[in-house]
């Protein structure tokens, strides 16, 4: 898989060197055809017409492979090159006139006529080659605006939509043997997703994480300032001036992959370190080379050599090491060698240029410029929503309590926070406006995520007039309206008198947040997501895909139908595997470079594997809470395993009888095994020869691989008309489905915290048992 060189395309369409060499073209045809004569000229402009619409098909294909830069930057590419294209046209217009005029006159000297036609054919041509370039562009451009229409009103019902939430009162169209009549369900941009079954009113503590969790960063601008602050560093640090040329491009990175320090190659692995894509640099390593470098292509999760890219902060740090990467790897200064470059004496190993950015990244963080550059800029960078005031007075309002654990130190969580909270009303339009620190019980900044959940550090109390720390350790107890630095997760947890499920935690950090909160302090756990409204977008946008790549499971099931072991024909499924492959590669680009945060294909991710583990439900954004009551019940939905996903409750298993002997391959079957005859409902097999004939008509029969294909594309409006395609394509699954309407099994976790609570509060034996037992 090649990568598109995006500024390249551009740089090549804003220089119109394709218009250059058209028209380029278009003058040495006519230049030719001149010397032949005036007939010759004219029969040669429609040839050039010809390379105008050659020309203007190229101008669309360089367009599009320009679609990974964003719409808004599209547009306005196509608007300028539309001007500069009419005002070419009309330059070619007026010279056309200009000669009409002229040889209309007789101004044309006698003996120049060749030269007359020349410059009509010249002027033709150029005005056909624009008018095809303009029309493909503003193709383009027209398409491009419809795109931008549909991501504005996407982004309007997400973040816009009232209050209240909506329902829709049918099911998702989710093939599956569970699928249920009817259902409500949030509007998909509010809904929190479930794991895990979650009891809201069994919740007494609500706890939050600030950065990206309560304070949503504006993206791509956000990720654009870290970007040049960490290349600025690495500069200071003497890398490179030329790498301050690099421009951050919010279509490449993806959360969660792994950086193998030892290649350089940045990957996107599966829950097990399966690799599902590698690339060096910019350049996509092709399967055999994988191969060549990871055995089996597979990579395990070794900390010494892998760093995976949990975070949304670290989304410029990969753009960066690929571009990095890339700018060694091609630079003429620089040998490439198995573990690094090489410029004359001196090894630059692909580990140390991983250091020195994590360096650089955690210095731009910690000391460098990018706190001052945000609160300077605050509506630039920081999403604010009057719904956030709301909610959390609302889960007040619940019973519940709440408290913020930030690793931002005070002066930082002061400014962002007053930011989100400054609102000349309160948690509704009649309150009064309260200071932001009103809405939590206990607030902990410098927490040192995940060590807090560990042995933490020591706990101070802030004082908030100056930022600073007073002196002395805290030993509680924590006191509403005070600011805590640091602790750990056993003080604090004692502190409130909280047990780990009586804990929800909110946070956006797989690892620090939500993983380590879970294994060690058993927390429930929301995360938040953000990239779950692009996800959703191209989810809905492109299911077109996902039917396709069902549909091909499907046709791959039929060349294989009504074959068992004694199948001496091997169906050719090269072709559908080609299709399978495009297909899932037309999936991925719709996400970005790198594809999806959770799938390559059918495929699930690392990451994908860890929000189900540890995440009990997420969400886009902890707003969504808004939209349900603080009684609610998140029920999981069934997670089934291929052998339930694919046999439906209703779907009988007879046992085999005379009349399903007579299955051909059955015959076979039985015939090898036997070596006897075999009663066949009114025939009968006698010969392993004679079953064997059979297959070979039952083959002939089936379907050919290019009639498979060929009705690959009509599918869609097929299946649902046979009944046994509609068996079929509810056997094959590529989401979860809905939950079963009866539940069949009386082990229901989700009852296990009413009778607890029903049978009033755990006693200390109790308790010292249960936690023995954890
Ligand atoms: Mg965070």
């Amino acid at each position: 898989m090649a990568f598109v060189n995006v500024p390249q395309v551009l740089k090549t369409l804003r220089n119109l060197q394709l218009i250059q060499t058209t028209t380029a073209t278009s003058k040495k045809i006519t230049t030719t055809s001149a010397a032949a004569g005036g007939t010759k000229a004219t029969t040669k402009t429609t040839t050039a017409s010809a390379a105008a619409a050659a020309a203007a098909r190229a101008t669309t294909t360089l367009i599009d492979k320009a679609h990974t830069r964003t719409v808004k930057e599209k547009i306005s590419y196509c608007d300028a090159l539309l001007r500069q294209l009419s005002s070419s046209r009309s330059r070619s217009a007026s010279n056309y006139q200009r000669q009409s005029k002229r040889n209309s006159s007789g101004q044309t000297r006698r003996g120049n006529n060749t030269e007359s036609f020349c410059t009509y054919a010249t002027s033709l041509s150029r005005m056909t080659t624009m008018s095809s370039q303009e029309a493909a562009v503003a193709s383009s451009m027209a398409q491009a605006q419809a795109e931008a229409q549909a991501q504005a009103q996407f982004t309007r019902e997400y973040y816009d939509m009232p209050y209240q939430c909506e329902m829709s009162d049918s099911a998702p169209n989710t093939p599956g043997p569970f699928s249920v009549p009817k259902k409500y369900y949030r509007h998909a941009a509010h809904r929190v997703f479930v794991n895990r079954s979650l009891h809201l009113e069994n919740i007494k503590y609500y706890g939050f994480d600030m950065d990206y969790t309560l304070a949503e960063y504006k993206s791509p601008q956000y990720e654009q300032l870290g970007f040049n602050l960490v290349k600025e560093r690495l500069v200071s640090m003497g890398y490179p001036k030329e790498i301050l040329q690099f421009e951050y491009d919010p279509t490449f990175p993806v959360r969660g992959l792994w950086f193998d320090t030892l290649y350089g190659n940045l990957l996107k692995v599966d829950a097990y370190g399966n690799i599902l894509v590698c690339v060096h640099g910019f350049e996509f390593i092709k399967h055999h080379q994988v191969y060549e470098l990871y055995p089996n292509k597979f990579l395990k999760l070794d900390e010494s050599r892998v760093y995976v890219l949990n975070t949304l902060f670290n989304l410029p740090e990969t753009y960066l090491l690929a571009c990095l990467t890339d700018f060694f790897t091609n630079s003429k200064d620089f040998v490439r060698v198995e573990r690094g470059i090489k410029a004359g004496d001196f090894l630059f190993t692909y580990k140390s240029i991983f250091q020195d950015v994590r360096r650089a990244v955690d210095w731009v963080h910690s000391d460098g410029d990018l706190k001052r550059r945000t609160t300077q800029n605050m509506a630039y960078y920081v999403k604010k929503d009057k719904r956030l005031p709301t909610v959390l007075s609302r889960i007040r309002e619940s019973g519940a309590k709440l408290f913020m654990l930030t690793n931002s130190d005070y002066t930082y969580t002061n400014e962002i926070m007053s930011y989100l909270f400054d609102f000349p009303h309160g948690a509704t339009a009649d309150e009064p406006h309260r200071d932001w620190k009103s809405y939590f019980d206990v607030i902990v900044v410098d927490a040192r995520k995940p060590l807090f959940f560990d042995e933490g550090t020591v706990l101070r109390q802030v004082d908030t007039k100056t930022g600073g720390l007073k002196i002395g350790t805290h030993i509680g107890p924590l006191q509403p309206g005070q600011v805590y630095s640091g602790g750990s997760c056993e003080l604090f947890t004692k502190f409130i008198n909280a047990k780990g499920k009586d804990v929800l935690y909110v946070g956006d950090h797989i690892f620090g947040d939500i993983l380590k909160s879970k294994k060690i302090r058993g927390w429930r756990t929301f995360l938040i997501v953000p990239e779950l409204v692009r996800e959703l977008h191209v989810w809905t946008d492109e299911c077109q895909l996902f039917a396709e790549l069902q549909n091909l499971d499907i046709k791959l099931g039929d060349l294989y139908r009504d074959l068992d072991s004694s199948a001496k024909v091997k169906p050719d499924i090269s072709q559908l595997r080609t299709c399978i492959r495009d297909v899932t590669h037309k999936m991925d680009m719709s996400y970005g470079m790198m594809g999806s945060l959770f799938r390559s294909g059918s495929r699930q991710t690392f990451f994908s594997s860890q929000v189900v583990r540890y995440a009990d439900v997420y969400a886009a954004t902890l707003l969504n809470l808004i939209y349900y009551p603080f009684s609610y019940m998140f029920r999981a939905p069934a997670m089934l395993l291929p052998h339930e996903s694919t046999v439906a409750h209703d779907q009988a298993h007879p046992p085999p009888t005379a009349a399903s002997t007579s299955s051909t391959s059955s015959a076979a079957l039985e015939g090898i095994c036997t070596g006897s005859s075999v009663t066949t409902g009114t025939t009968t097999s006698t010969s392993t020869s004679s079953s064997s004939s059979n297959v070979a008509s039952k083959l002939s029969s089936a379907p050919r691989t290019d009639e498979v294909l060929a009705a690959v594309a009509d599918v869609p409006a097929t299946v649902g008309k046979d009944p046994k395609d509609l068996h079929r394509a509810s056997s094959i699954v590529h989401t979860r489905p809905s939950t079963p309407t009866v539940v069949t099994h009386t082990h229901d976790e989700d009852y296990s915290e009413e009778e607890e609570t029903a049978s009033g509060p755990e006693s200390a034996s109790e308790q010292q048992q249960r936690e023995a037992s954890d």
